[in-house]
C-alpha cells in the first residue's frame, strides 16, 4: 500500500490529477448526459401535451377506426355524408365529431350501434341535432331504453330512430352497408355492421380478441345462440374481410382477420365445454370460479374470467 510521502508520492498525485480530470470529464459528460435528457424529456411532455388520447387509423382512404375510451368506432367519410358505427362515450363523440368536420365538409349521415352497451352508445348524445338518422338493432334500442329508465339518464340519451330486425341494407356514398343480426349472442341486440365495399365488417362485442368477453344475461345474452351467430358470420363473410372489433387484451389488435374470430369461436366453445364438465363433477360454482384459464383456449388471459365462467354456470343450470 502506498503512503504519503513514499518515494512513489507523485505517481499517487498523478493518480489523484487524473481522477481529478476523469471527474471533471465525467461531470461534463454528465451535464449533458443531464441537459440532453432535459430536452429530451421537454420534448416528449412537449409531444405528449400535443398527442390527444384519441388515435385513427385509416383502414382504406375513407374508411377508419377511431379509438379512446370504450368500444371501438369506425367512421365513412363519402359524398353522401359521414357514417359512423358506435359512439364511445360523449367526451369521444364529441373528439371524433370535431376531427371528421376538419377531414369533411360532408355532414352526418348517419350513426349506427353495434348495440346498446354504453361504452358503445352513450356517446350518441353528441350527435343530437347533428347526424340525420340513428339506427340499430330492435333490441339494441329495447335494451338501450330499459337500462336508460333503470339508470334515471334519459336525457343523456340519443335513442336510434330506425331499427331493423334480420337485415338492413343501403347504398350510401358509392358503399354497399349491409346490417346483420344472426340472433342472441352477448347481448340479444348485436348486429354486424358490413361495408361490403370496403369488405370491412364491424363486430362489435360479438368478438373479444383474445380477452375475457362480458356476456350479459340481463340483455339476453345466450353463449350457445353466440356461437351458432358466429357461425353465421363465417359463412357470411369471407378469407379477405377486415374484422374491427370492439375489445381487444392489452397488446392485441382491434383490426382482426377471420381466423380470430373463429378462435373467439373457439373460445367460447371451450368455455361451454369446460363449464358443463366441472358441473357434472360435481363441482360448485365457487370451486367453478377458481379456473385461472379456459382449457382449450389459453390465449385469453388477463382479467374477468370470473364474468364468462359465471355466465356458462348459469346458462347451463338455468334451463
Ligand atoms: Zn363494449
Ligand atoms: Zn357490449
Amino acid at each position: 500500500m502506498l503512503k504519503i510521502g513514499d518515494p512513489d508520492n507523485h505517481n499517487i498525485t498523478l493518480s489523484i490529477k487524473n481522477i481529478n480530470m476523469q471527474r471533471r470529464k465525467f461531470i461534463q459528460n454528465t451535464t449533458f448526459i443531464i441537459a440532453g435528457l432535459a430536452l429530451l424529456s421537454n420534448k416528449t411532455v412537449a409531444e405528449f401535451l400535443a398527442d390527444p388520447a384519441w388515435k385513427i387509423k385509416m383502414l382504406t382512404d375513407n374508411v377508419g377506426v377511431f379509438t379512446e375510451k370504450g368500444g371501438t368506432i369506425l367512421f365513412m367519410l363519402s359524398k353522401d355524408g359521414i357514417v359512423v358505427v358506435d359512439a364511445e362515450f360523449p367526451e369521444q363523440s364529441q373528439h371524433l365529431i370535431d376531427e371528421l368536420k376538419k377531414r369533411s365538409g360532408q355532414p352526418f349521415r348517419l350513426l349506427i350501434n353495434t348495440h346498446h352497451h354504453a361504452d358503445h352508445s352513450a356517446g350518441n348524445i353528441a350527435y343530437k341535432g347533428l347526424v340525420k338518422n340513428v339506427l340499430a338493432h330492435s333490441n339494441s334500442k329495447i335494451n338501450q331504453q330499459r337500462v336508460a329508465v333503470e339508470k334515471k339518464n334519459e336525457d343523456q340519451q340519443l335513442y336510434p330512430d330506425q331499427t331493423f330486425s334480420t337485415l338492413w341494407s343501403e347504398n350510401i356514398g358509392g358503399e354497399k352497408l349491409n346490417l346483420h343480426y344472426f340472433g342472441a349472442a352477448h347481448t340479444n341486440g348485436d348486429a354486424f355492421i358490413h361495408f361490403k365495399k370496403a369488405n370491412i365488417v364491424h363486430v362489435g362485442d360479438l368478438v373479444f380478441n383474445r380477452r375475457h368477453p362480458f356476456i350479459d344475461r340481463t340483455a339476453g345474452a345466450n353463449i350457445a345462440s353466440w356461437i351458432q351467430v358466429l357461425d353465421k358470420a363465417d359463412s357470411t363473410f369471407n378469407n379477405k374481410t377486415t374484422f374491427v372489433c370492439g375489445h381487444a387484451l392489452d397488446g392485441y389488435d382491434i383490426v382482426i382477420k377471420k381466423d380470430d374470430v373463429k378462435a373467439f369461436r373457439n373460445y367460447l366453445s371451450s368455455l361451454l365445454v369446460f363449464v358443463k364438465s366441472e358441473i357434472k363433477a360435481g363441482k360448485t360454482k365457487e370451486e367453478i370460479l377458481k379456473a385461472t384459464q379456459i382449457p382449450g383456449a389459453p390465449e385469453w388471459k388477463g382479467d374477468g374470467i370470473d364474468r364468462p365462467l359465471t355466465a356458462a354456470y348459469e346458462e347451463l343450470t338455468s334451463s
